[in-house]
């Protein structure tokens, strides 16, 4: 089931750079979006080729404000 979930990554549409000690990290300012690699939009359909992402991130397991859509096909499998 893990291995399942972890095609999934994060998106998000907006980023914002947070301060953080030592180096700035860049985090979502908007709501994530499931993407599996190669694929060119999200889990629910936007195109995301241009947003960042955050590879090692896998979306199931974010406490950010996650798509909903997203959420339930990443659930499904
Ligand atoms: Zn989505």
């Amino acid at each position: 089931m893990v291995t399942v979930l972890n095609r999934w990554f994060v998106v998000a549409k907006f980023s914002q750079l947070v301060r953080r000690d030592p180096d700035p990290v860049r985090l979502p300012s908007s709501a994530v979006h499931a993407k599996e690699m190669g694929s060119l939009s999200t889990a629910c359909g936007i195109p995301c080729e241009t947003w960042p992402k955050w590879w090692d991130r896998p979306f199931y397991a974010e406490d950010w404000e996650r798509c909903e859509d997203c959420l339930a096909i990443v659930e499904r499998g």
